[in-house]
């Protein structure tokens, strides 16, 4: 067979099931689904975004390269010049180009699961080591444990969700601090910061603004949730100098469609819009955390992006082992759809995203019902 061995034995990704093949699978019109499965937000994109796509003139010419207007709109959002920011067909791309760029054959890279699948499937992909350092019992980071494992291992990359998926905890300041401080190259993974309340969508909580000053901070964001484009696949990233020139050779050279590239720009002249729907999404977010910690079998834990992780008792459910996905599976029946993971450490865990109020209104009636 001519097919490399790290492919061969790659364990693939499971992505969620696609929305019209559920809505055939259920028998149910695609409007009387209600998905909370995937953290995408239920607002869409802006009106500005819409009107955008709809009078799109080019999408017959291929897109630049270098996504310069995206980049200039983004150094006007972020406050970081636009050298410092590349565009990526969502932050998977870019997650993607960097272990590309960075990671020879056997290179460690380190994960702290659970968190997001991509950093550990996209380590194997390029046939890399990954090295898993679980978080402790309360998901927070286990910081001595990473120092040890950076010091004996020198890993290329360690990746870091804040907030992290699936819990929606973000990593301390100081915590941040003293990993930046390890000979290791840091990608903080902000997909979430835009629901942390923490200021303003472009430049509050993120520590963006400090790569120019850091060798070793890698920061991705996206446009899939707080902008309501998960489906255009727009992320993007800023990157230190020595970096830039080869994940510029690297890269796809048409990456960023132009649907993509218009959709973000004119969401970034959409600020007042979003910032409002994100507002009404941190308060579905609470009101859903107040109303499920009401339900004796049902534990959320305090999250700061747009979804709750919750630890289902394990003495519910007919299959005791996995009450998680017992629950996923009651719901579905009513249409309603969340995240369950068949991975160690959250086979009693569910995963709801914020939806609208309504969403929740139906949600809380459905396990009203079950429970
Ligand atoms: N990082 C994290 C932590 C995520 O949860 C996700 C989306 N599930 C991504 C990155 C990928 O986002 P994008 O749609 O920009 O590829």
């Amino acid at each position: 067979m001519n097919i490399a061995r790290h492919i061969q034995t790659l364990p693939p990704y499971v992505p969620i099931e696609p929305f019209e093949v559920l809505s055939a699978r259920l028998g149910r019109h695609p409007s009387e689904i209600i998905k909370l499965d995937a953290n995408e937000n239920p607002y869409g994109p802006s009106p500005a975004a819409r009107q955008a796509l709809a009078d799109l003139e080019y999408p017959h010419i291929y897109p630049d390269p270098e996504s310069r207007l995206l980049r200039a709109a983004l150094a006007r959002f972020t406050g970081l010049p636009a050298e410092y920011l590349m565009a990526g067909a969502g932050s998977d791309e870019l997650l993607d180009l960097l272990l590309r760029v960075c990671i020879e054959p056997g290179n460690a890279v380190l994960s702290c699961p659970p968190t997001f699948g991509m950093y550990a499937f996209d380590t194997h992909l390029h046939a890399g080591r990954l090295i898993e350092i679980p978080r402790l019992d309360d998901l927070t980071l286990d910081l001595p444990a990473i120092r040890r494992v950076v010091e004996a291992e020198r890993p290329k990359i360690l990746f870091l969700a804040s907030p992290n998926n699936p819990d929606g905890g973000r990593i301390p300041d100081e915590t941040v601090n003293a990993l930046l401080d390890l000979p290791v190259l840091v990608v903080l993974d902000e997909a979430y910061i835009e629901f942390s309340g923490l200021g303003q969508l472009g430049a509050g909580g993120t520590r963006l603004a400090e790569v120019p000053r850091r060798e070793n901070l890698v920061v991705l964001r996206t446009f899939s949730k707080w902008a309501g484009l998960a489906g255009l696949r727009v992320g993007y990233g800023a990157f230190p100098e020595w970096l830039l020139p080869m994940l510029w050779k690297a890269k796809q050279p048409y990456n960023i469609n132009v649907a993509a590239s218009s959709a973000a720009i004119a969401s970034l002249d959409d600020l007042d819009y979003l910032e409002a729907k994100v507002a009404a999404l941190v308060a579905e977010r609470e009101r859903m955390f107040s109303a499920l910690t009401r339900f004796p079998v049902i534990q959320p834990y305090p999250s700061q992006a747009n979804f709750l992780l919750c630890r289902v008792a394990r003495s519910w459910g007919e299959e005791a082992t996995s009450p998680g996905q017992e629950l996923k599976s009651r719901l579905i029946q009513r249409g309603i759809l969340i995240r369950y993971f068949d991975k160690p450490g959250l086979r009693d865990c569910i995963r709801i995203s914020a939806g609208k109020p309504e969403h929740t209104d139906k949600l809380l009636e459905a396990l009203n019902d079950i429970l």
